[in-house]
This record gives structure tokens, sequence and C-alpha cells, in this order.
């Protein structure tokens, strides 16, 4: 959406609607999904032989905390389920990111009218004092 041109009132109107959207966010998290295969390394198993794909998928969530990596495992009936909690993350961080913009538009636009009310402010001190210097020379 492009902010350029719309008016205080309509920027706030859309930052509303993203406060609102972010509101109806069901539940979501930071992640990322991988599928992991192993041997168990008994001679006679199928992983043994060359080409078999192995034990799996096994399914690892991780993500990065405080500098470390957490690992959580994903039963595999539960990974589409856990897809969607990872799409509505990255639905989160874009509503958050418009956010981000549209209140720099309307902090922009409230300075551009407290410097057009100071302006205001000024034009009518001048006027009052020029009202003054009139009455003193009558
Ligand atoms: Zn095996």
């Amino acid at each position: 959406m492009n902010l350029t041109h719309l008016t205080l009132q309509e920027l706030q109107d859309h930052a509303q609607k993203l406060i609102n959207q972010l509101a109806e966010l069901e539940p979501f998290r930071q992640g990322s999904l991988t599928a992991r295969y192993h041997t168990c390394g008994k001679a006679y198993c199928h992983c043994a032989q060359e080409n078999d794909p192995g034990h799996g998928p096994y399914w690892t969530l991780s993500r990065a905390s405080r500098g470390k990596n957490v690992a959580k495992t994903i039963k595999s009936d539960l990974v589409e389920s856990t897809k969607q909690q990872i799409a509505r993350f990255h639905e989160f961080q874009q509503i958050v990111e418009q956010l981000k913009e549209v209140n720099i538009r309307i902090c922009d636009e409230l300075l551009v009218r407290e410097k057009q009310a100071s302006q205001e402010a000024k034009k009518k001190t001048n006027h009052k004092n020029q009202h003054g210097y009139r009455k003193r020379n009558l």
C-alpha cells in the first residue's frame, strides 16, 4: 500500500486496521521445520542399503533464542498445523512491518501539524501585537 498521499485520518484508519488484523491472528510461532532421516546401524535393516532414505522423516522445529538454537520434535501428524503456525508468524511480521511504516507516516504528519500550529500561534501573537501597537498610536 502506498502511504504517501494518505491523509492523517486515512493513515490512522489504516493503522487501526493493521492492529485489528494482529488481534485476530491465531497463535503463531517462529521457527523452521526440518525433516531428518537416519540410519539405525543394524546391518540387516533396509536403512543399511545404499540409496535407502533411512528412517524418518523426523521433524524438528528449530529457532534461535538468545543466540542459542532451540529445537523441538514435531510428530508427523502435527507437521501441517505447525507449518500453519509458522505461516502465521510470517503474517505477524508483515503486519508489524506495515504498522511500523504507517506509524512513521503518522508521526511525520503530526510533526507537520505541530509546525503549522506553532506558526498559526505566532501569526496570532503578531496580530495581537500589531493591534496593541495601533491602539497605543491612537
Ligand atoms: Zn534401520
